[in-house]
C-alpha cells in the first residue's frame, strides 16, 4: 500500500462547503477542453477520481451548475467555486477538482486529457497525454499505472 496520509480534508473558497476524502485516487488528470476552462476560469481543470465510497461532503451543499445534463458539475451555493463532478452511469468515481484539497502537495496529473483544445502555452507534467479523452480500456491499463507511478512517488 502506498502512504497516502488519508483522511484528507478539503473545502470551498468561502468554506462554505468542506469534503472528506478516505480512499486513494484512482487516477489524476489535468482537463484542457474549453468546457473546463471556461468553469475553471483557467487553462485547465485538475482533478483527482476518488471511489465514491471514499467521498464525503461533511459541511453545506453543494448545488448543481455547469451543465445540468449526465455530467453533474457541484459548486458552492455562496461562493461558487466548481469543487466535484459526478456522471450518470460512472457512479463508482467522483471526480474532485484537486485544488480543493487543503493539502496538494503530493499532487500531480498523471494524464491530461483534451489537448486538442489546449492554449497554445499550457502545458502540465502529465507522463500520458490524450487529444480527447481516453477510451474506456485505456482507463483500465491508467488506473493500473497510477497506482505503480503512486507507489514510487510517495514511497
Ligand atoms: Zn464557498
Ligand atoms: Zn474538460
Amino acid at each position: 500500500m502506498s502512504n497516502w496520509r488519508l483522511p484528507w480534508e478539503g473545502g470551498c473558497r468561502c468554506g462554505q462547503v468542506r469534503l472528506r476524502i478516505t480512499a486513494p485516487p484512482l487516477l489524476t488528470g489535468a482537463c484542457h477542453c474549453t468546457g473546463c476552462q471556461r468553469m475553471s476560469a483557467s487553462a485547465f481543470s485538475l482533478s483527482a477520481a476518488i471511489p465514491s465510497q471514499g467521498f464525503e461532503v461533511t459541511k453545506g451543499e453543494p448545488v448543481l451548475g455547469g451543465l445540468r445534463g449526465e455530467i453533474h458539475h457541484h459548486f458552492c451555493p455562496s461562493c461558487m467555486s466548481w469543487m466535484f463532478t459526478r456522471a450518470t452511469g460512472m457512479d463508482w468515481f467522483v471526480n474532485v477538482r484537486a485544488t480543493m484539497l487543503d493539502d496538494t502537495r503530493w499532487y500531480r496529473p498523471f494524464v491530461e486529457t483534451y489537448t486538442s483544445e489546449k492554449l497554445a502555452w499550457a502545458s502540465t507534467p502529465a507522463v500520458h497525454s490524450f487529444e480527447k479523452f481516453p477510451t474506456f480500456e485505456d482507463y483500465e491499463r491508467l488506473t493500473k499505472e497510477f497506482a505503480e507511478h503512486a507507489r514510487t512517488l510517495l514511497g
